[in-house]
């Protein structure tokens, strides 16, 4: 890094998080950070004491014309609720994903008082309600930001920021 970037140094973290994933339909990392402090991680995996995808095979349903994995807990939705069973405050702070986050994910994310929500790509997720996902943020007050990939593009989806 020839100059600190918080976004990338943030999104590094959130990288090594997504490592963590037991459901390789989608490896996400979600880091929650206040005040340039780590307040709270999640990468997606199947609910405390139950079988993982790696172990077990995937949940499958049709969503939205999607086969979707419904077995985990998303990496946002649990970065969110690791801080609520330890009592952190994440109003006002800024949510770290390697994915875009989906509609459920969106929702969660707005009503805990994050603020801000950078992505390092753009995922289409469960419901096709991806591509509202900017508009839906804007009319939340959540803002939501794409780190440039220099490397890689999402491979279906051109719209991607970069
Ligand atoms: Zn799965
Ligand atoms: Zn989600």
């Amino acid at each position: 890094m020839a100059k600190r970037d918080w976004d990338e140094y943030f999104m590094k973290i959130a990288e090594v998080v997504a490592s963590m994933a037991t459901c390789d339909r989608k490896h996400v990392g979600a880091v929650i950070v206040v005040n340039k402090t780590v307040v709270s991680t999640g990468f997606n995996g199947a609910p405390r004491g139950m079988p993982h995808c790696d172990d077990v095979g995937h949940e499958l349903k049709d969503m939205g014309g999607r086969q979707s994995c419904v077995r985990t807990v998303h990496g946002e939705a649990n970065a969110l609720v690791q801080a609520a069973r330890s009592g952190a405050k994440v109003e006002g702070g800024t949510l770290y994903t390697t994915a875009s986050p989906c509609y459920d994910c969106l929702k969660l994310i707005i009503n805990a008082g994050i603020t801000r929500v950078v992505c390092k790509e753009f995922y289409a997720s469960r419901y096709g309600m991806s591509g509202e996902m900017e508009n839906f943020a804007k009319a939340s007050g959540v803002q939501l930001v794409f780190l440039p990939s220099p490397l890689q593009e999402s491979e279906n989806e051109p719209t991607t920021k970069s």
